[in-house]
């Protein structure tokens, strides 16, 4: 029997009640197999390790997770610790230093979902936003001089690889081509950016030439948000910088109907590393503690990171429970406006997951 070795990462605020809930539908889905297991390793990292060490994780951090075959993280953010320091300090610091440079958002309004597009039925929001995650806008390269003087300076260069620019696209044309449409947008503000977006598009254009049997269109990031709400149907796998696609996908989440429901992977396409799988939503401190999480962000992770491992017919499993569970009013949590709490809807999906025939959970 496989054994995959997880990390779990619950971070801080409510990452410490969805991650122990995907860790209990990983568990219902192993329970079902007999072709693979999960051994998990807990990792305290986050606000309150900074409060006790001075730091989000510890400086050989990354060592003790390298070989790991996947890492399910929860979200870190803390009120009293300074923003930058909690990103910059534990889930960027695993995203570079594993460098997993492809960012995956899929987005889809998922049955007895409540979205804001009235106009549009749940077939025209099929989305994949694939975010460059290594370099671009959140690079870390820049400085700030004469603090506290009149003449303060402070830059955020914007680096963009030839190298980074290709694979990301690369990856971006490799998905679009495997997904049933066939169809990619490119986004870019080559108007504005004279430089490395120029580059970008010129890339893009190199790119395609591999893929000859993927439509692909190139939108600036200001219409891409209006397509979005307007003509979401013409849209399918998108590709974006650092920050365009950090600002889209938070669009997209939001027209899919909660933060809540939206999933995301941090991939290393090359399998170096091991690649981590996440909620979008953050540490949500207003709620935490309380019990009213939405795990389901969450479990769309889970389904992410089955597919990554391989494991298809378990991926699609999940999948199916959490489409059965998002159908059922009685089970959504306050975000998508009802009062189920974070173990009832956990406790549904696992008890979906058990109810299914084992022979359904062997390896696809
Ligand atoms: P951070 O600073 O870590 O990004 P945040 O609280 O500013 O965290 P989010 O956690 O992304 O931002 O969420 C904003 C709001 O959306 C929260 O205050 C919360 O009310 C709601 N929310 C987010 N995720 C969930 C969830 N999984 N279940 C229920 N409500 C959620």
């Amino acid at each position: 029997m496989k054994t995959y070795r997880i990390a779990t990462i619950p971070g801080d605020g409510i990452g410490k009640e969805v991650v122990p809930a995907g860790q209990r539908v990983l568990e219902a889905i192993a329970a079902r197999s007999d072709a693979f297991q999960f051994e998990f390793e807990n990792f305290d990292w986050g606000g309150d390790f900074y409060r006790q060490h001075g730091v989000m994780m510890p400086a050989d951090g990354l060592d003790a997770i390298r070989n790991k075959d996947a890492i399910l993280f929860g979200s870190a953010g803390d009120p009293h610790i300074p923003d930058h320091v909690t990103l910059w300090g534990l889930r960027l610091k695993i995203c570079q230093g594993f460098d997993q440079y492809a960012n995956v958002r899929p987005t889809r309004i998922l049955p007895g979902i409540d979205a804001p597009l009235k106009r549009c039925g749940p077939k025209d929001l099929d989305w994949v936003i694939v975010r460059e995650n290594s370099e671009g806008e959140y690079s870390g390269v820049g400085g700030r001089a004469h603090q506290g003087h009149p003449i303060e300076v402070a830059t955020d260069v914007s680096m963009m690889t030839r190298a980074g620019v290709e694979r990301i696209l690369r990856f971006a044309f490799r998905l679009a081509q495997s997904r049933p449409r066939k169809l990619l947008t490119v986004i870019t503000k080559s108007n504005a950016q004279r430089h490395a977006m120029v580059m970008w598009d010129e890339i893009a254009l190199e790119v395609s030439k591999e893929f000859p049997d993927v439509k692909w269109d190139k939108e600036l990031v200001d219409a891409a948000t209006a397509r979005m709400v307007n003509r979401p149907a013409t849209l399918d796998t998108i590709v974006a910088t650092n920050l365009h696609a950090d600002i889209l996908s938070d669009l997209a989440a939001a027209l899919a109907g909660s933060l809540g429901i939206a999933p995301t992977a941090n991939l290393d396409p090359e399998r170096r590393y091991p690649s981590m799988f996440e909620p979008i939503h953050g540490s949500a401190f207003d709620i935490m503690g309380k019990g009213l999480a939405n795990p389901v962000g969450t479990f769309w992770s889970v389904v992410m990171m089955l597919e990554h491992l391989g494991e298809m017919a378990a991926a699609q499993q999940l999948m199916s429970a959490i489409e059965r569970i998002t159908a059922d009013p009685s089970l959504h949590t306050g975000d998508l406006g009802g009062t189920a709490t974070t173990v009832q809807v956990t406790d549904a999906v696992c008890a979906i997951l058990a109810a299914k025939p084992a022979a359904e959970f062997k390896a696809a």
